[in-house]
């Protein structure tokens, strides 16, 4: 919760970017030579001089180096895009939520857009936890697809793709390959006592669509999941209320982004609507 935020972690200060890294036309990792101790499902606020400041997932933190991948969408990521090494960026946090998960559990990871960076924040802590993996990667099209070799490098490690043009993996969606996938395997541990393949949890990040179909399905099979919900932030730590959802009034900067599908589910906007920077809804 923001009261146990530590106060320095809420003012922005200055890094400088120690490392650029063009992942596709439109997306790119930005490293800093500082640690936040981010753990993965977290984010930072990003302030990028002169133009605004914007929530960010954490895609790497190994006590070393800060890493975020971002899609250049709009007039701050569009700037941030066009920095170098050495300028300045001003980050706070990290903040929100984090996946959890046991030592040796078995898990599947979907993962659509830049939702692939903080998933591969799970997938690289997680195996060192010994958990085998199963990750479903989806994008638009191969040109698209996001941190691929990276999750190719893991141990205990399996790949599932899909491209929305079929030029990648299946022709689809990647909560398809889910599906067969869950249909395949058995009933999940956490529930049943030892099954050695059952799924113990699913954890996705992405677009809310996405995110909908992993709630239900998990919801169905019964599997316990965690999802990473996005909504409009300003503070990052609980005090303007922009990212309190209906009807429970939450904050998904506090209580989220990563919410377990249980309280997913009380979420009546989930899926619906979700709110601008001026508090009005707009349709999902
Ligand atoms: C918890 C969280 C984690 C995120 N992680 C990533 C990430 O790892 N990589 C990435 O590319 N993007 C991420 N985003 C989305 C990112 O914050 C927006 O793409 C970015 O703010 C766009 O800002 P802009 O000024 O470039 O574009 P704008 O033109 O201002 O906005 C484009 C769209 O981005 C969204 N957006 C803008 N400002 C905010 C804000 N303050 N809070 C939430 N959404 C906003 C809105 O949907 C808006 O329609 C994350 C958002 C949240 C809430």
């Amino acid at each position: 919760m923001s009261s146990q935020i530590p106060i320095q972690n809420r003012l922005p200060k200055t890094y400088p970017i120690s490392k650029v890294k063009q992942e596709t036309e439109m997306v790119k990792t930005i490293t800093f030579d500082v640690s936040f101790g981010a753990r993965p499902g977290q984010f930072v606020m990003l302030w990028v001089p002169g133009v605004d400041e914007v929530p960010m997932s954490v895609a790497l933190d190994d006590g070393k180096k800060l890493q975020v991948t971002f899609f250049a969408v709009g007039d701050t990521t569009r700037k941030l895009a066009e920095f170098k090494k050495g300028d300045l960026v001003g980050i706070r946090g990290p903040f929100g939520t984090f996946y959890e998960w046991s030592a040796g559990d078995r898990l599947a990871l979907v993962a659509g857009g830049y939702g692939a960076a903080p998933m591969y924040f799970v997938a690289k802590e997680a195996v060192k936890d010994g958990c085998a993996l199963d990750v479903f990667v989806g994008a638009r099209s191969k040109k698209h697809l996001l941190y691929l070799n990276e999750f190719g490098k893991l141990q205990k490690t399996k790949v599932h793709v899909s491209t929305d043009d079929g030029s990648a993996g299946l022709k689809g969606f990647n909560v398809t390959l889910l599906q067969q996938f869950l249909a395949e395997v058995s009933t999940p541990r956490l529930r049943t006592g030892s099954t050695a393949d059952a799924v113990d949890r699913v954890f996705a990040c992405g677009p809310e669509r996405m995110l909908l179909a992993v709630s239900e399905l998990s919801h169905y099979r019964k599997i316990p999941a965690q999802l990473s919900l996005e909504r409009y932030m300003k503070c990052g730590f609980g005090l303007c209320g922009n990212c309190a959802v209906d009807p429970l009034g939450i904050r998904i900067c506090t209580d989220g982004p990563v919410v377990k599908n249980d309280l997913l589910r009380k979420i009546t906007e989930f899926g619906k609507y979700h709110r601008d920077s001026m508090g009005q809804k707009q349709k999902t």
